[in-house]
């Protein structure tokens, strides 16, 4: 716990006045205040550590800027909704007929930073006592918040001090909890003693220990491609499974808030050496035809659909035409927007245009288009808002959506959260897909559910729902090695044992194979496993998996 004497000190006036902030939308990075600033001293995260983030003279005042703003590309004209400028005829519009024409709004996407949360109290006074915090720990853990989030999902009704423990406050407002003891004492002391250029260096320092790129994705699953000059366009592209490629769009770096648990918040923090971006999509598709084994793209970020429709077009339009990269039978798209802005798919100025695209993918494209939405509490399918974009997406785009998310102590280790969030899904036309473990990075100490627990969070709420809410699978650890589920807890010859079995792998010999680990009731992630007496793991100490044992019979 955080002590009041402390936070008490954070309250105090203070001779510098340090505002601190993350990762800040577009129009605030462009501000005149910041133009006029002066840069004092700068710095990136690199392999020493050191944070990138700009000091700014601005005024009397410092501010210190993550400078992951340069790289973000945000367009806010996009989130200029004026439905009012759209004249669709909707009955032109296959698949329109029988559908509600999107509602009229002027809701304009503004991201709510670091640098402008005490707006929040404005609305949301409750948040007040909880500022300092967050604007600490936000120097660490990147931070922004959609207004759709904070003013529909956040319950504020529970007061100033249970609002915390409210699942969504929880999933965007960092605190200094987040951090351990050891990593607390340095940035306090840093921040206690005043020097900008000290807590830079305390705070690159903290997010270096913070594992940022988790489970080797910059090199083992760097993608190999015959051509040269194709291998070096490859900056946002990993391979690391052989029918699935990820593509990283530069301009999907970035999502409409971001959460507190995020395995790739790496990305956010503006350092180029952590950042995958791909800049354009010609080479991406000159690996494809390359790999004729390749049946899906997975578009991930940050956010795919934080882009504007004419960029994603650069990616899924050449997908419209079904002789172009015909192997290519499954597009997906990672994304959290519905749950943090699904105006995106109704009322922003593209959303139409957005939805066309998507459904030409599929009608004359012929591939199958799925929407991987992060979902992880059943409040979030409970707004209009949202219930109309996913309508649009299913019966306009002809989209599926298919669920997934980490279960996150605090947010949603309870089953029947999960049995809920299920039902609702299914009821909705979203297919359960998984359940993942709190990844090695970040505040994953803060958020983690021991292997053991996360199981029976699982079982419990599948045993009790219908057949069809069992597609979802999990709880999974996506690790160095694979997708490795943890199928069960077991006594074998009287030894309690955890049962895992990979449902993805380098190796693909290993895929459905169980294998068996000492059971551990504190164990919450892959590396905490060790092998049973006369038994080996399967992978080495580097995470590559092991040739698979011949079968016995
Ligand atoms: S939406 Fe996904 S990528 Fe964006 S912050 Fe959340 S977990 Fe990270």
């Amino acid at each position: 716990m955080i002590s009041s004497s402390f936070l008490s000190y954070l309250r105090r006036p203070c001779i510098l006045c340090v505002f601190l902030f993350n990762a800040v939308g577009f129009s605030d990075a462009l501000s005149p205040s910041i133009h006029r600033s002066r840069v004092l001293s700068s710095s990136t995260l690199n392999a020493a550590g050191e944070a990138n983030i700009k000091i700014y003279e601005n005024g009397n005042d410092l501010d210190i800027v993550n400078n992951s703003i340069n790289n973000t590309v945000f367009d806010d004209e996009r989130m200029m909704s004026s439905l009012s400028a759209q004249a669709i005829d909707m009955d032109d519009m296959i698949g329109m007929k029988g559908v509600e024409p999107p509602p009229v709004s002027n809701e304009r996407y503004r991201a709510i930073t670091l640098h402008a949360v005490d707006k929040v109290a404005e609305k949301h006074p409750e948040i007040i006592q909880h500022l300092d915090d967050i604007r600490l720990s936000g120097l660490i853990f990147p931070f922004k918040a959609s207004p759709y989030l904070v003013d529909e999902l956040i319950d504020w009704s529970v007061g100033t001090d249970k609002v915390r423990d409210d699942p969504f406050y929880r999933l965007v407002f960092p605190t200094l909890e987040m951090l351990s003891d050891k990593h607390r004492e340095k940035l306090i002391k840093a921040k206690d003693d005043g020097d900008p250029s000290v807590i830079m260096k305390v705070v690159g320092e903290i997010r270096g220990d913070l594992n940022p790129h988790p489970a080797g994705q910059k090199t083992l699953n760097a993608p190999k491609s015959k051509s040269q000059e194709t291998q070096s366009s490859l900056t946002g592209v990993q391979h690391k499974y052989s029918e699935t490629v990820l593509v990283f769009p530069a301009a999907a770096q970035t999502c409409h808030a971001y959460c507190t648990y995020c395995f790739r918040w790496a990305q956010f923090i503006g350092d180029d050496e952590l950042r995958f971006a791909q800049k354009e999509a010609d080479s991406l598709f000159d690996y494809l035809s390359e790999h004729d084994e390749v049946s899906d793209i997975l578009m991930t970020g940050g956010d795919p659909m934080i882009m504007q429709t004419r960029s994603l077009r650069q990616y899924l339009e050449p997908l419209c035409d079904p002789n172009f990269l015909p192997h290519v039978r499954n597009i997906r798209i990672g994304t959290r927007t519905l749950t943090f802005w699904p105006q995106r798919f109704t009322t922003d100025k593209d959303a139409d245009e957005l939805i066309t695209l998507m459904r030409r993918v599929r009608e004359e494209g012929g591939r199958h288009l799925a929407i991987m939405a992060h979902l992880g509490h059943f409040r979030e399918l409970s707004t209009k808002k949202v219930q109309h974009a996913i309508e649009r997406i299913q019966k306009e785009a002809f989209a599926t959506i298919r669920s997934q998310s980490p279960v996150m102590r605090g947010i949603n280790d309870d089953a029947t959260v999960w049995a809920k969030k299920w039902r609702k899904e299914v009821q909705m036309g979203i297919i359960p897909y998984y359940m993942f473990m709190a990844r090695d990075t970040g505040a994953q100490h803060f958020f983690d559910v021991p292997l053991e627990k996360a199981q029976r969070i699982y079982s419990d709420a599948i045993r009790n729902c219908s057949g069809l809410i069992r597609t979802a699978r999990g709880p999974s650890m996506s690790c160095t090695p694979g997708k490795i589920e943890v199928t069960g807890v077991e006594e074998i010859l009287g030894q309690k044992v955890f049962v895992l079995r990979f449902l993805q792998c380098r190796n693909e010999d290993w895929i459905g194979r169980p294998f068996f680990a000492k059971y551990d009731p504190k164990a919450v992630w892959y590396d905490d496993l060790e092998p049973l007496i006369g038994m080996e793991l399967p992978w080495d100490e580097n995470g590559i998996p092991k040739p698979v044992i011949p079968r016995l019979n």
